[in-house]
């Protein structure tokens, strides 16, 4: 079995990519969603372990120093620390099972830099509008949280043209299957489809 592949998803906040992602994992069998850690305060219903791994500073500084690569990629976003687990992505992705990382900009440039060779996918809103519109209909953050997230959007849709892939989520069905068909074709490439068995063709 070979490994799975690693799939790095940002966006600005707000944009829609978290319903984007449940849905295509509801639709596709054969994804992991790596959990990350962060120093930021649970939302109502964000659970530890399922959205987050919810740390203080010091837990996060203690394994971002681990000797043994404790993080994949770190950043510090809108006033808080992120970052995604070595352990947690290697034992995912031996699974054979695909990964997605939800990451910003910073921590994909850090991933696109390193020897995991990802998918690399920029999730933008229809406008700045749209964005704000969305944001504010959630209900999940204050003002000032609202602020300092659509002031730090333009400058990532600034770096959208650093990922391989760019999927404007206008219409929520169409962004999901976009999304979707990337990462089937991924499936598809030779790396996953021969890999072990090249004696299905070669025993004649
Ligand atoms: P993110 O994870 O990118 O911060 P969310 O998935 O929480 O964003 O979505 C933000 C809000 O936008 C939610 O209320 C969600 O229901 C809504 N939303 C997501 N996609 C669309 C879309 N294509 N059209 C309209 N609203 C959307
Ligand atoms: P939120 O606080 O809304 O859940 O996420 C805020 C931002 O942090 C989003 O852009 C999200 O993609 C990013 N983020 C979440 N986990 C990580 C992580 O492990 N590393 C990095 N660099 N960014 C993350």
């Amino acid at each position: 079995m070979s490994n799975g592949s690693l799939f790095v998803l940002s966006a600005p906040s707000g944009c829609g990519k978290t319903t984007m992602v449940s849905l295509v994992m509801q639709r596709l069998n054969g994804i992991s969603f790596s959990i990350s850690h962060t120093t930021r305060s649970a939302r109502d219903k964000e659970v530890h372990g399922k959205d987050y791994y919810f740390v203080n500073h010091e837990e996060f500084i203690r394994i971002r120093d681990e000797e043994n690569r404790g993080f994949i990629e770190w950043a510090e976003v809108h006033g808080n620390y992120y970052g995604t687990s070595c352990q947690e992505v290697d034992r995912l992705l031996a699974t054979g099972s695909d990964v997605l990382l939800d990451i910003d900009v910073q921590g994909a440039l850090q991933v696109m830099h390193s020897t995991y060779h990802p998918v690399t996918i920029f999730i933008a809103p229809p406008s700045l509008d749209e964005l704000e519109r969305r944001l504010r209909g959630r209900m999940t953050d204050d003002e000032h949280t609202i602020e300092v997230r659509l002031r730090n959007a333009r400058g990532e849709i600034r770096q959208a043209t650093k990922y391989q892939y760019l999927i404007v989520n206008d219409n929520l069905d169409e962004a999901v299957q976009s999304l979707e068909s990337i990462i089937i074709s991924e499936r598809c490439r030779t790396r996953r489809t021969l890999h072990g068995e090249p004696a299905r063709y070669t025993h004649r």
